[in-house]
């Protein structure tokens, strides 16, 4: 298993330039383009989302946008940053485990083929945290799904989702796609983990966010002076900038995940970088309502019109 050793870890490998995309890019933060790949989405049960709120507080904050099973839906959306000498993959959507749940997702493949992309294309792969919607396009026909690419993550996060004790004790349905899909980046000898905010390649960082997960990650751009932050799971909804201290049935620490939220959301306020997050459609900025937030939406797109059209 590699460390990453330092910015650009392995220049002369890559080629130049790389592919020439098919799309406009979704956003520009200086000179990393970047596009929305929309994996697809999923249903949720409103208190998955929401678990530590009261049943009338989450039903009035969620009217009108119930399906008829009661369910909230959720995009999964990856997202792949063009930089002068990088083609980087952010998270792997659901994979084929789409099938097992019955999601209309799984798509990422032939989205990156949409756009202009092959799998061979991508020489990083940078995964934000080990759950199943993020982790579940690694692994292709039993091969791995991107073979010219390292895979990034958390050093913390890579020891929580490969422990037998750590596993032993979380519902399978959260072990299980870690089991069969980390272990292949382990056996190619295709990961570098990160034990601390580092450079990804030059203008995208990996800056540990954890709550979500121990290892919960968000990736950062910064080129000619223009930011971004592609916020992973540090949001999965709007309504957590309205309530920064709802969360979901999944964040494994709440305290330290609405502490991480409003740091994050405090330093995009600031500085005035826009965000995206993988469970929302759109690119904003963040302001703040006094102890809380807004999503400003800037590009409604991002999306699965940003590859179908
Ligand atoms: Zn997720």
């Amino acid at each position: 298993m590699k460390k990453q050793s330092g910015p650009g870890s392995d220049p002369a490998s890559i080629p130049a330039g790389g592919p020439a995309p098919l799309v406009a890019p979704t956003f520009q933060v200086g000179e990393v383009a970047g596009f929305v790949i929309a994996d697809g989405n999923a249903q949720y049960p409103p208190d998955f989302l929401f678990a530590n709120i009261g049943d009338a507080e989450r039903a009035e904050s969620l009217a009108g946008r119930l399906d008829e099973q009661g369910e909230v839906t959720s995009h999964y959306q990856c997202i792949v940053l063009r930089t002068a000498g990088h083609t980087v993959l952010v998270d792997t959507g659901l994979g084929a485990l789409a099938e097992v749940m019955g999601a209309p997702a799984g798509h990422l493949r032939p989205a990156l083929a949409a756009a202009g992309f092959t799998p061979e294309d991508i020489d990083t792969v940078v995964l934000s945290h080990a759950h199943p919607d993020h982790i579940g396009g690694l692994v292709h026909d039993n091969r791995l799904a991107f073979p010219n690419a390292r895979h990034v993550m958390s050093a913390t996060e890579w020891a929580f989702w490969t422990d037998p004790d750590s596993l032993a004790r979380m519902h399978e349905m959260l072990s299980a796609p870690a089991r069969a899909l980390l272990p292949p980046l382990r056996d190619a000898d295709a990961v570098d983990l990160l034990d601390r905010e580092d450079q990804i390649v030059p203008g995208v960082r990996l800056v540990p966010a954890p709550g979500h997960t121990p290892g919960h990650c968000v990736v950062a751009l910064e080129s000619d002076g223009e930011r971004a932050t592609l916020l992973a799971d540090a949001v999965l909804d709007d309504l957590n900038f309205t309530h920064p201290d709802w969360v979901s049935y999944v964040d494994v620490d709440p305290e330290t995940t609405e502490h991480t939220r409003r740091r994050l959301l405090d330093e995009s306020a600031r500085d005035g970088g826009r965000v995206i997050a993988y469970h929302m459609t759109g690119i904003g900025h963040v302001e703040r309502r006094g102890r809380a937030y807004c999503f400003v939406r800037e590009v409604a797109a991002g999306g699965e019109e940003s590859w179908r059209s």
